[in-house]
C-alpha cells in the first residue's frame, strides 16, 4: 500500500538532500522517488547520505516537469514552510499521513511533493496540488532542511499506516469505489477550461488575474470523479460550440 504513495523533490540542488530524502523515506517504508530537475544526480554525495537507502536512490525516476511527476496521482499534497498568496485547503503533517494512507488503501496514486532548498515551490506549483501541508515549526524560524521535511511527513505516513495494520479492511472494501480522475485528466480539462473561458470572453488573456489559481483551488476539492469529469468536458465542449455559432443540437435529435 505504501508503494502508492510517491516522494517528489522538485529542483533540489544540493544531492545530500537527495541522499537524505531517501534514507528517510526507506526508514519509514516508502521507496517511489520521482525527481523533479534535480541539479546534480546521480551524485556522489547523494550515495553518501543515502547509506543503506541507495536502492530508493536507483530505482528514483528523473523527469522535468511537476506534471510529468503527478501522472497518474489522484491526490496531490504540496508541502510549503510560509503561507502563499491565495489560501489552499491546510492539512497538518499528521492529517496528510492519514489522508493519504486511506486513499492509497482504496488503490489511489498519492504525491507528497517538496520545494527547492532556497525558494521552495512556485505558486503555480503550489496550484497543482490538492492541499498544502505545513508543518508547524516556529514561525520565527520555519523553514526545515528539505530531508528533515521528508522525515516528519514520511514518519506520519507511517504511524497512519500502523495504525490501520491489523484492522479488518473489510468495510472500507465493501464501500462502492470512487474513480477518481487524475491529475494529468485534471490538467486536460483545466486547458479546456481556459480556451473555452477565452473563447466566450469571460477570461482575458492578458489580464487573467487569479483566475485559473481560483478555478483550480474550486475544482482541486471537489473530489471529482470519472463520470463528472465527462459531463464537465461535454459542457465546455458544447460551450465551445455555441460560441462559434454552431446550432445546438439534442443527442436524441
Ligand atoms: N525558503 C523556502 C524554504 C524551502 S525549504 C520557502 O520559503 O518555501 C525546502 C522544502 O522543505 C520546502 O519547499 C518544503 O517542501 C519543505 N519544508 C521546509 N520547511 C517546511 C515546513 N515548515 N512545512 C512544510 N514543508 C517544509
Amino acid at each position: 500500500m505504501l508503494q502508492n504513495i510517491r516522494v517528489v523533490l522538485v529542483g533540489t540542488s544540493h544531492p545530500g538532500n537527495i541522499g537524505g530524502a531517501a534514507r528517510a523515506m526507506k526508514n519509514m517504508g516508502l521507496s517511489r522517488l520521482v525527481l523533479v530537475e534535480p541539479a546534480h544526480f546521480p551524485h556522489a554525495d547523494a550515495d553518501a547520505r543515502a547509506a543503506g537507502a541507495s536502492d530508493v536512490l536507483e530505482g528514483a525516476q528523473v523527469v522535468s516537469t511537476l506534471e510529468e511527476a503527478l501522472v497518474g496521482c489522484t491526490l496531490v499534497m504540496g508541502t510549503s514552510a510560509r503561507d502563499r498568496k491565495i489560501p489552499w485547503p491546510m492539512l497538518d503533517p499528521r492529517e496528510a499521513g492519514v489522508m493519504s494512507v486511506e486513499h492509497a488503501a482504496q488503490g489511489e496514486e498519492i504525491a507528497l511533493v517538496f520545494g527547492r532548498e532556497y525558494a521552495g515551490l512556485t505558486n503555480e506549483e503550489l496550484q497543482r496540488c490538492h492541499y498544502h501541508v505545513h508543518i508547524p515549526s516556529d514561525p520565527t524560524f520555519s523553514s526545515l532542511n528539505l530531508a528533515a521535511a521528508v522525515q516528519v511527513l514520511s514518519y506520519e505516513v507511517r504511524m497512519a499506516w500502523l495504525a490501520t495494520e491489523g484492522q479488518a479492511n473489510e468495510v472500507e472494501q465493501a464501500e462502492p469505489r470512487v474513480e477518481r480522475v487524475t491529475m494529468d485528466d485534471m490538467e486536460k480539462f483545466y486547458e479546456h477550461l481556459e480556451a473555452t473561458l477565452v473563447n466566450i470572453g469571460f477570461l482575458d488573456p492578458d489580464k487573467p488575474r487569479h483566475l485559473m489559481a481560483r478555478l483550480r483551488r474550486l475544482y482541486g476539492r471537489s473530489e471529482i470523479d470519472r463520470s463528472e469529469m465527462s459531463i464537465l468536458r461535454g459542457i465546455l465542449t458544447e460551450t465551445q460550440k455555441a460560441a462559434n455559432g454552431e446550432p445546438y443540437k439534442r443527442k436524441d435529435q
